[in-house]
């Protein structure tokens, strides 16, 4: 994950706001062949965050953009326990 937010700092790419596994799953132990074991969880946090961002599956964002509305839209309206539930990222949203 650390190698992950580096790069996205670094490079600032465009990412697509996919609905299945992606990059960062790959090495995840929670991905059964593609498909996420907590896959109806994720999906619900994803659908929150995709309404509050005004945005839907398959569009295309730059890393900057998505995170200035995450912060925008979630963690300074302190939605973050309501978006994100109990997901065991959460605390780095406040990095
Ligand atoms: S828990 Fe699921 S969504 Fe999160 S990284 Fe692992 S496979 Fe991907």
């Amino acid at each position: 994950m650390t190698e992950i937010i580096d790069f996205l700092e670094k490079e600032d790419p465009f990412l697509k706001l996919t609905q299945q596994c992606d990059i960062i799953c790959e090495h995840c132990p929670n991905n059964i062949n593609g498909i996420c074991k907590d896959n109806k969880k994720v999906d619900s946090i994803d659908k929150r965050c995709l309404e509050r961002y005004d945005m839907k599956f398959d569009d295309m964002i730059k890393w900057s953009e998505l995170k200035k509305l995450a912060y925008q839209n979630i963690i300074s309206q302190k939605q973050l326990a309501i978006v994100c539930l109990d997901c065991q990222w959460r605390t780095l949203c406040f990095i």
